[in-house]
């Protein structure tokens, strides 16, 4: 029998069997940080991944339901007041709390999103050379929401569908006059949320016209974590694994680029049989997922998730750092506990899984690795590189930060030398690499999806 999909958010989320024995005051702080951040859960989630006897620390409950420690006390009792004496003024101290909380600021795709004929190009971003996003308007929400997600703006109304298209055909030129790009990553959201009737008439178009240089296609999906059946049992599923082989017979690498945030998300029969379908096709899937306190800030648990995934066929891709969004406070972990993290689970897994990269910040400029922490005459710094830059001529080149204990992000890091200036966004040669470019306001919107 087909399991139906049943979405759980702040309005229904009391139905949930499981969290009847949470008291009244737990519940009411839960629904209010709900009014604040985005709250979607779903009933494989709850019947599947959740440890119900470890409730509130099962990290699959931190992952997908509003804890009341992502508020602060203040802003917290504020709604709670509102909530039951003066729902007129709720709306208001909502949003202004949610304003505190750096939600992408209005017109900050602007420049990452390129025109065509003057025209701005709505959902396609190109940052890096090789790589264009693409956003399929109906693929901007999810089967669940990561408490962490730093596209929470969006999925509040923020910023509603600002980078959504409907049209394929736009791509398809833009890619074609475009011969460097090589690779297209729709992007959302998550993509996987669209019917296959859907994906399959952006997909047709792009297949059949064989854009420019393009080689590679991948999607990036939390559905295996969040809804595998979308892979196996669901109305459509084998529609789609139909597209996936089609993809491939028309000469294309297809890969699913999974976020995978805690290993017991790959533990259940149903995810292990979406995998499995997946990679019957032809395809690959890379995994990637933050660090996060609460959740996964533990070396032991990574190394589980990448030997996992190595046994289950999959490749270790990127460890992010989180970035500084919504809820960050309560997820922080500094940079040099990211690092030793990494390196600690890094060193006892085989080169099979030494696919892995990071830890990795998505900053403004490009992704940042932290690749070391060195003491060179009792000073310590921060050893970094580039592996992905909107300024080719710094991918791979070493550069040093003065070490800070404290540091979450490398804004909070300073050059260690004058020819480590090049490297930060403060470094003046830097605005003269990116000449041409506009160099503020970039900013990575890539998914953890
Ligand atoms: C990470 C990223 C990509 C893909 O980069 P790869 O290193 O090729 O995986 C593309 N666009 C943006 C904005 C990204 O952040
Ligand atoms: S991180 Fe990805 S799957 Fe999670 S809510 Fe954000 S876009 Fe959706």
């Amino acid at each position: 029998m087909r399991t139906k999909f049943k979405a759980y958010t702040s309005k229904n989320f009391h139905e949930i069997e499981q969290l009847k024995n949470l008291s009244p005051g737990t519940l009411l702080r839960m629904e209010a940080v709900a009014k604040v951040l985005p709250f979607r859960t779903n009933n494989y989630i709850t019947d599947n991944l959740i440890n119900w006897n470890n409730i509130p620390e099962d990290p699959i409950f931190q992952l997908t339901f509003p804890q009341p420690e992502m508020l602060n006390e203040t802003d917290l009792q504020r709604v709670i007041k509102l909530m039951q004496e003066d729902k007129s003024k709720l709306n208001e101290e909502v949003r202004r709390i949610q304003m505190k909380m750096n939600p992408q600021p209005a017109g900050q795709l602007e420049l990452n999103t390129p025109s065509h004929e003057g025209a701005k190009m709505k959902g396609i971003q190109h940052k890096y050379k090789e790589t264009v996003l693409f956003f399929p308007a109906q693929g901007q929400t999810c089967h669940a929401y990561c408490t962490y997600c730093f596209r929470w703006a969006q999925f509040i109304g923020i910023d509603e569908l600002k980078m959504a298209t409907k049209e394929s055909q736009e791509l398809i030129n833009y890619l074609g006059k475009n011969p460097k790009v090589t690779d297209l990553l729709i992007t959302g959201g998550d993509p996987m949320i669209m019917k296959t009737k859907l994906l399959r008439r952006y997909i047709k178009d792009i297949i059949e016209s064989k854009p420019g240089s393009l080689k590679n296609i991948r999607i990036g999906t939390k559905a295996l974590s969040y809804w595998p059946y979308r892979f196996t049992e669901d109305e459509d599923s084998d529609e789609l694994i139909s597209l996936f082989k089609e993809i491939i017979a028309a000469g294309f690498h297809l890969t699913i680029m999974a976020h995978f945030t805690h290993p017991v998300e790959m533990d259940t029969p149903e995810v292990k049989e979406a995998v499995k379908r997946i990679l019957a096709t032809g395809a690959t899937i890379r995994c990637q997922s933050p660090v996060l306190k609460h959740i996964n800030d533990d070396a032991d648990l990574w190394v589980e998730m990448w030997s996992k995934q190595v046994t289950m066929g999959m490749i270790p891709y990127y460890m992010f750092v989180a970035r500084d969004t919504g809820p960050k406070g309560y997820f922080n972990i500094p940079l040099e506990e990211t690092y030793e993290i990494f390196s600690s689970a890094f060193s006892r897994v085989s080169g099979l899984a030494r696919t892995a990269r990071g830890p990795s910040m998505s900053t403004k400029s490009g992704k940042i690795l932290i690749d070391g922490i060195i003491k060179r005459d009792s000073h310590k710094y921060f050893v970094l590189k580039y592996i992905q830059s909107r300024t080719p001529e710094l991918v791979n080149r070493i550069f040093l930060g003065n070490y800070n204990s404290e540091a979450v992000w490398i804004n909070d890091l300073e050059p260690a030398f004058e020819s480590d200036e090049l490297f930060f966004e403060s470094g003046k040669q830097y605005m003269l690499l990116e000449k041409g470019i506009p160099d503020d306001e970039f900013d990575d919107e890539y998914a953890f999806a």
